[in-house]
């Protein structure tokens, strides 16, 4: 189906339900809520399913105290569920194995298993948003004048949009971004306090934890890989959960000469690896080996029943392959 199909499909659904990946993070949670907020724009009846809480600092979004975590599967008479910026149905944040209406999947990772009835996917765009701001448009939506609800929506793309292009410095950026960003500073976007609302926000607990992160960091295999381990007691010290992990993994590409960086989560049932690569290694390929997946520069993996020990010594025999 094309996007305008899709556009029409939407428009022409009684209850829509739109949901995203679990541990949503701002590309996630913008594109949600400006298709949120644009739908309830044009009073059509939708609502937001996920599993998890926001971030304190995506808080900042409209629409955002709409998403509690209590509404976990479609309600009753949903008869299409959006599901923006997931790759695969086991990471979607939502328990939809008893719904048999229409799941519509919208994304931009490369590796994404299309288990929707409508797949859209789009790995040119740096950020599902950049799809919902045409889908959008396709519904008629105007980006031309400034108004609140426009505004508000557009600050919800915009939040996507700096979120995954790391503040514009990543390779996804294309031309389309930055025309995009342009159209959304037009109508009155802040781009100044959407990205201090990000990430110019922490606590100064937080701070000391990427200190003390970074203070164990390792480097391997000739300087081209940074390792962090972060085992289930990190943060005990410090009394507060280890959350999102990419602000931690960002500073292992500013070192000078490293290709990698793997960082290692203990979790309940497993562990959780979080790869960023800088130029040349498709970290996305190394992912999928392990069952995981994301784009080529920035992926990630879940590892049921490993310990960090072998986890760690698997996924880098497949890294030093790519170096
Ligand atoms: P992060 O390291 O921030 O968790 O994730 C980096 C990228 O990899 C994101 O695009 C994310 O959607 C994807 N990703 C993270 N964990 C997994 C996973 O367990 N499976 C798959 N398929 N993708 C993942
Ligand atoms: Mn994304």
């Amino acid at each position: 189906m094309t996007l305008s199909q899709i556009a029409k499909f939407i428009l022409e659904s009684k209850k829509i339900g739109i949901t995203y990946h679990v541990s949503p993070d701002g590309d996630a949670v913008g594109s949600v809520l400006a298709l949120f907020n644009a739908l309830k724009s044009l009073n059509k009846d939708c609502y937001i399913i996920s599993k998890d809480t926001l971030s304190e600092n995506l808080k900042f979004l409209k629409g955002s105290d709409e998403i509690t975590g209590e509404i976990t599967e479609p309600v009753d008479e949903t008869d299409v569920v959006v599901v923006l910026d997931c790759g695969n149905l086991e990471r979607v944040s939502a328990n939809l194995k008893e719904f048999t209406g229409t799941i519509i999947n919208i994304d931009h990772h490369l590796s994404n298993d299309k288990y929707g009835d409508i797949n859209y996917i789009d790995s040119n765009a740096a950020a599902t948003a950049e799809i919902v701001f045409e889908l959008l448009n396709l519904m008629g939506i105007s980006f031309e004048k400034e108004d609140s609800v426009i505004k508000d929506i557009g600050t919800c793309m915009y939040t996507s949009i700096v979120t995954d292009t790391g503040a514009y410095r990543h390779s996804n950026v294309t031309e389309r971004t930055h025309r995009i960003s342009a159209v959304l500073k037009k109508i009155g976007v802040d781009n100044t306090f959407i990205y201090q609302s990000l990430f110019d926000n922490k606590d100064f607990s937080r701070i000391k934890l990427i200190g003390k992160a970074l203070s164990s960091m390792q480097l391997i295999l000739n300087g081209k890989v940074a390792l962090l381990e972060i085992d289930k007691n990190f943060t005990a010290d410090l009394g507060i959960d280890i959350g999102d992990t990419s602000d931690i993994i960002s500073y292992g590409l500013q070192i000078k000469g490293v290709e990698v960086t793997l960082l290692l989560k203990e979790v309940e049932d497993g562990v959780k690896a979080s790869l960023r690569a800088k130029s040349y290694v498709d970290v996305r390929k190394i992912a999928e080996v392990f069952g995981g997946g994301g784009h080529i520069r920035a992926s990630g993996i879940k590892i049921k029943n490993m310990s960090m020990e072998e986890a760690k010594y698997e996924i880098l025999n497949e890294i030093q392959k790519e170096l």
